[in-house]
């Protein structure tokens, strides 16, 4: 049985759809926006108009690369090089974005300053491209290394061209010649060498090499990219980064791509809507206007929207308000189902057969969605028997939120972070409210060894019948006050008092269950009886002993599980 807010499988469900004569279609949450933004006559991702509408536009930049290779100090010091910043004052903010000019072509060019592939894979999970170029960055000194090959995969992945910054030359050892040739197995070939990537020698501590980066950034574009867009349109972008903050309320960082965003426009990003009541720069000044490519903190929104929403500006407040309320109780349902789980019949059989199962729920959050995918296989691959389930409710990419807590907490469950941590201290004390288990780790065979310790832990312990003594009856004794004593020579082991005991007659059990009450050498309380002696024994619930029974005892020890 299924019950009326149980979720089914897409089988089950075409099945019940096709009994009842229905013609059931799946879509994607993808498709399911587009209709909810169709419905109000909108459309997030094209330009609006013709050719004559579009201008060209900066290239949107990610500097990817491999831990401790440099990112952030690259971006910090690509930060610095701008020539426009001078006179503004310098960039002063850190809003997750900014944008430079190249002092060669006195170009812009906009950089995600948010270090990692956390905001280019968790917005491209989600759908959306904001990235036109990547910055590989490779340390000189240590080569090519596991991130620096998931970086290029994401890249290659979503069509993105790379531009290569051999880091760190100014270090003892550093060889960026090696770290062209390691790349040409990946299919990154040097222009030197006859491809067409190129490669650009840094060193983002002593600022060398970075107009020549920003330059080969700017040639890449040129070469491999058309970017124009409309200018005049609606706006419409991405929030790369939002939070809440204590004076201003919500804070969303966008990045605008298409059309110019204006004070006052009503917006909707994602769950969230408000109207643009100021908008802030990387310089820390405020502006009225943002265009293409323009990353700009929007001040207005009435709740915080996630990195990687879709950011769009619409007629009036009312529609805002309804699109993102139809997203929200969309979010809500989809999120009451999952955690519900996508029983199939076969699995409710099982359960039934096995009577209860214990499940282990857990959220897994990580830093790339490539380690969130290895983690989740390894784990549900984790096999301990048919006692014990392990079940992923929640998988993401990015910090730990108050939504996945919430997950967690319903059932149970339990929150993972690979490599990421918890979105604010609020989401701790939450956890510790509801009783959350959140747990940390950058090592994924810590996270596999320790989860399958705790499934372990979940199993009902498993006991054994140790032997420990038996005794064999030469005569028996009856007594007024201790009932029948069995008079015994102990053949093996040793008789303990309180000792779990059966009698063994013939080949046979005739009493299981029984405790040894009372043991005696001649007159006296034993608490034990070695092999070879003898000894008096009484049970109070069995008095039938006779001659030549055996008497064994033994008792449960718990198996560790291997
Ligand atoms: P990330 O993990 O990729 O963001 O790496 P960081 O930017 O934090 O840099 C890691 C370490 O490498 C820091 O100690 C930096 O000071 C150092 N580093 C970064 N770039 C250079 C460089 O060009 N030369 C040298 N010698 N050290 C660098």
């Amino acid at each position: 049985m299924v019950t009326a807010t149980e979720s089914v499988n897409e089988e089950t469900l075409a099945l019940l759809g096709s009994e009842l004569n229905y013609t059931v279609q799946v879509v994607s949450p993808e498709d399911e926006d587009r209709e909810l933004l169709e419905s109000f006559d909108l459309e997030f991702g094209e330009d609006e108009g013709s050719a004559e509408d579009m201008v060209a536009r900066p290239p949107v930049v990610t500097v990817m690369g491999h831990v401790d290779h440099g990112k952030t100090k690259l971006l910090d010091a690509i930060r610095s090089t701008d020539i426009v910043a001078g006179e503004a004052g310098g960039i002063t903010q850190h809003i997750g974005a900014y944008q430079v000019h190249a002092r060669a072509q006195d170009r812009a060019i906009t950089f995600i300053d948010t270090p990692g592939h956390e905001a280019f894979t968790a917005m491209r999970a989600r759908g959306s491209q904001v990235t036109d170029i990547v910055i590989l960055v490779v340390a000189a000194d240590d080569g090519v290394k596991p991130q620096t090959i998931e970086a290029l995969n994401h890249a290659q992945a979503a069509g993105v061209p790379i531009v290569v910054a051999v880091n760190k030359i100014d270090k003892e050892g550093a060889d960026p010649e090696k770290v062209r040739g390691q790349l040409t197995e990946y299919g990154l070939v040097a222009e030197e060498y006859g491809g067409d990537t190129m490669f650009v020698d840094v060193s983002a501590t002593q600022r060398v090499g970075l107009d020549e980066l920003l330059d080969a950034v700017l040639l890449t574009a040129d070469a491999a990219l058309e970017l124009t867009a409309n200018p005049t349109q609606d706006a419409q972008g991405v929030a790369i980064e939002a939070h809440l903050d204590r004076g201003r309320g919500p804070v969303a960082t966008v990045l605008v791509q298409r059309g110019t965003l204006r004070v006052g426009d009503s917006i909707v990003a994602g769950e969230a809507f408000g109207r643009v009541r100021a908008m802030i720069d990387e310089h820390g000044e405020t502006i009225t206007e943002a265009g293409p490519a323009r990353p700009v903190l929007v001040l207005g929104f009435t709740s915080v929207p996630d990195a990687g929403d879709n950011m769009l500006v619409v007629s009036e407040d009312r529609v805002a308000r309804q699109i993102a309320e139809r997203r929200e109780s969309r979010e809500r349902s989809a999120l009451q189902a999952a955690r519900r789980g996508r029983r199939t019949l076969e699995d409710f059989m099982k359960s039934m057969e096995q009577g209860e199962t214990r499940e282990l729920i857990l959220v897994i959050k990580g830093d790339v969605s490539g380690s969130v995918e290895a983690l989740e296989d390894a784990l549900v691959k984790l096999d301990v028997g048919s006692d014990v389930d392990l079940r992923v409710i929640h998988r993401g990419v990015g910090a730990i939120t108050e939504n996945d807590v919430n997950l967690a907490s319903v059932d149970n469950g339990i929150v993972i972070g690979f490599n990421v941590r918890t979105q604010g201290r609020g989401v701790e004390r939450l956890a510790a409210e509801a009783g959350v288990d959140i747990r940390y780790y950058t090592v994924i065979y810590q996270a596999i060894d320790e989860i399958e310790a705790a499934l372990k832990g979940m199993l009902k312990p498993e006991f054994a019948e140790a032997q420990l003594g038996s005794a064999e009856v030469r005569d028996v004794f009856r007594s007024s006050r201790a009932g029948t004593i069995a008079g015994c020579i102990v053949r093996q082991g040793e008789i303990r008092r309180n000792a779990r005991a059966r009698i063994v007659r013939d080949g046979a059990v005739v009493a299981d269950n029984l405790t040894i009450d009372s043991l005696r050498r001649f007159k006296d309380d034993a608490t034990s009886v070695a092999e070879g002696f003898e000894c008096g024994i009484s049970f109070s619930s069995f008095n039938d002993v006779k001659v030549d029974d055996v008497i064994e005892t033994f008792e449960m020890r718990e198996i560790p599980r291997a």
